[in-house]
């Protein structure tokens, strides 16, 4: 059947608009309407309005679609159909942006249309299918009939009648009830198309039911008169199939009357092939042969495909009947030859849209992918660099405690260091300090006197003016001493109680006479009073002996036999009454003794002893 067939029944065929010149539509909205209306006829100027609509501004998704759908028919119409079959493609993608069911529903009507034109039927039938469903589900009226019928047609031509025959029939229902959204659908085209799809599927006494009631009601309408011819052959084909060949035969002389009044090679040729058949089952072999060329001749004329191969393959059974093998087995080459292009053109339509959709399907996948990979990056490297900030954050609060804790530690060493060496009270070196420093001066020199220096009565002055006062008391003569030491480059320490030492390094008898004198007569000078504001009297005695002439014992500390002389000479101090000192001094090349050899040494005149603050040697 010819393709032009679909084309009246179901679309709008305006009247030519013969505008001498083309006026630019101003609107989207203008340029489509005037698109859909001009596409059969003035497929050109169609072209032109889709093409000059596609350059205004705002276009919603669904107007994008409509205006490439109308581009792509009149493409169609004037034969470019590989650009056509292109842009098919293009709206196949786009419907997908387009949210109003309704207008989806509108765009793949568009779209099954330009997929059956393209010879993609299977194309056709699925965006078909989709339409229905979704013109269904969404219980949409107005676009029903449409889907339906559109959807009838196109199983029919592909030879799918029974389903087609009840979309039809659904169709029918609706126009018969009268339902509003129906009305838009004229009974004429869809009792005709539900008559051809029941003879052509062998129900020839349904299909009379329409046929008569068609073919009066065809023949008031005006312009139908091909249509009417084609009814009248359709009607006759039935009859013949019930086997009435007489009125089969009749009913085809009426239509071919008729078709004497117009040209119409395609509906003749469909006309002439049934002729042929029933000349074939009448047993006129001759007549079928003739009747059965000249449908393959007028199928020709029109180029249509399906119609050559319907043609063909019916005049390649007659010619095998009639015994003209040779050319039956030419045409029948010619027939699997265009059936094998037709097959592979459609294969390759399919394969077309199949493969895009494909590309579309992995083009999204793609990008999904690409997103979720690109997110998935994104939070792994949201989570590394938390990640680094929380490590960064531990090391620099490891570091700070460690600095801290290293810097307390030092602080608290010193502190302790501090505390270990310095006397609680005074706050003089305490006598461990004081011993380790005098020996770390007598590793570089192995002079240097060691002054012993004990309170008087100090008993009595805690006993008389309590403890306090006995603190304030070593407090006072501690800075004297601390003074006086620190004047004369001494190192000077509370040794223990109310007993205190220094060390006087590179001191002579003189020099260290001297200093002690100075020492005794600053504490006894030191003004310190009670609470009444008395005076209280603070002396002191010291003894003082020079390192290098005490000889030690084995184990001894290079000080300490000074040290023990030194005491020695503190106690005969005290012995004479106190507030004085002694000192002991070698005779020239005298021999170091021990301290316990003092007195006679002293005695015989070795060792001089010397009296502070009398200094006389
Ligand atoms: P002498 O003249 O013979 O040295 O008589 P003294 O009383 O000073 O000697 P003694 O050894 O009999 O007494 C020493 C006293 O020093 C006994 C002790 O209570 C006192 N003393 C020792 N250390 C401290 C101290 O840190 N503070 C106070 N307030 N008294 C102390
Ligand atoms: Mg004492
Ligand atoms: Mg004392």
């Amino acid at each position: 059947m010819p393709s032009s067939v679909l084309a009246l029944v179901f679309a709008v065929v305006p009247d030519a608009v013969s505008a001498p010149e083309l006026m630019l539509p101003a609107s989207v909205d203008e340029a489509i309407v005037r698109c859909e209306t001009l596409e059969y006829s003035q497929p050109d100027q169609a072209l032109m309005l889709a093409a000059h609509g596609l350059t205004l501004e705002p276009r919603s998704p669904s107007q994008h679609g409509q205006l490439l759908g109308c581009k792509a028919w009149s493409q169609m119409m004037l034969g470019q159909m590989d650009e056509a079959r292109a842009l098919t493609l293009v709206i196949d993608q786009l419907i997908g942006e387009v949210e109003q069911p309704g207008e989806r529903v509108e765009l793949l009507l568009r779209l099954a249309q330009l997929h059956y034109r393209g010879g993609d039927q299977i194309s056709a039938l699925e965006v078909m299918d989709t339409a229905l469903d979704l013109a269904e589900r969404q219980a949409l009226d107005r676009q029903l009939p449409n889907v339906l019928g559109n959807f009838a047609i196109y199983l029919t031509e592909a030879g799918q009648f029974d389903p087609a025959i009840e979309h039809f029939e659904r169709l029918f229902a609706l126009i018969e009830r009268g339902s509003e959204s129906s009305q838009q659908v004229p009974p004429i085209p869809v009792r005709y198309n539900l008559a051809r799809a029941q003879v052509m599927a062998g129900y020839p006494e349904q299909a009379l039911s329409h046929l008569e009631w068609l073919v009066p009601a065809m023949m008031q309408a005006p312009g139908m008169e091909p249509r009417v011819a084609t009814a009248l052959a359709m009607k006759g084909d039935a009859w013949r199939q019930l086997g009435d060949f007489d009125r089969a035969a009749e009913l085809f002389d009426q239509a071919e009357r008729m078709h004497q009044q117009f040209d119409n090679p395609g509906e003749l040729s469909v006309l002439r092939r049934e002729q042929s058949i029933l000349a074939m089952e009448r047993g006129d072999l001759a007549a079928a042969e003739d009747y059965g060329r000249q449908a393959l001749s007028l199928s020709r004329q029109i180029e249509y495909e399906p119609a050559i191969l319907n043609a063909l393959k019916h005049l390649v059974d007659v010619l095998a009947r009639r015994g003209s093998h040779a050319e039956a087995l030419d045409l029948h080459r010619e027939y699997a030859e265009r059936d094998r292009s037709f097959l592979e053109r459609a294969q390759r339509s399919r394969l077309d849209t199949l493969e895009t959709q494909l590309g579309v399907q992995r083009q999204a996948r793609e990008l999904d992918e690409l997103r979720q990979e690109a997110e998935i990056q994104q939070l792994k490297l949201s989570e590394e660099t938390f990640r680094r900030r929380v490590a960064w954050a531990i090391l620099f609060a490891v570091l700070a405690l460690a600095a801290g804790l290293a810097l307390w530690q030092r602080a608290n060493q010193q502190r302790l260091l501090k505390a270990s060496r310095t006397d609680i009270l005074t706050g003089l070196p305490n006598r461990r300090y004081l011993t380790l420093q005098i020996q770390q001066r007598l590793e570089s020199s192995a002079g240097g006197v060691l002054v012993l220096l004990d309170l008087d009565h100090f008993k009595q002055i805690n006993d008389q003016y309590g403890h306090d006062m006995g603190d304030r008391a070593l407090l006072a003569v501690s800075r004297v001493i601390e003074q006086a030491a620190a004047a004369h480059g001494a190192l000077c320490g509370r040794w223990g109680g109310e007993e205190f030492a220094l060390f006087l390094p590179e001191a002579t008898a003189e020099s260290a006479s001297k200093l002690s004198g100075q020492l005794l007569e600053q504490i006894a000078g030191v003004e310190f009073f009670d609470d009444q504001g008395e005076r209280i009297p603070v002396t002191a005695s010291l003894g003082f002996a020079p390192i290098h002439a005490l000889a030690r014992d084995s184990g001894q500390e290079a000080w300490e036999p000074a040290l023990k002389a030194a005491d020695l000479l503190l106690y005969r101090a005290k012995h004479a009454g106190r507030n004085r000192g002694f000192g002991a001094w070698p005779a020239e090349a005298a021999e170091p003794i021990n301290p316990l050899a003092l007195e006679d040494a002293v005695s015989s005149g070795r060792f001089q002893l010397m009296r502070v603050p009398d200094a006389s040697i």
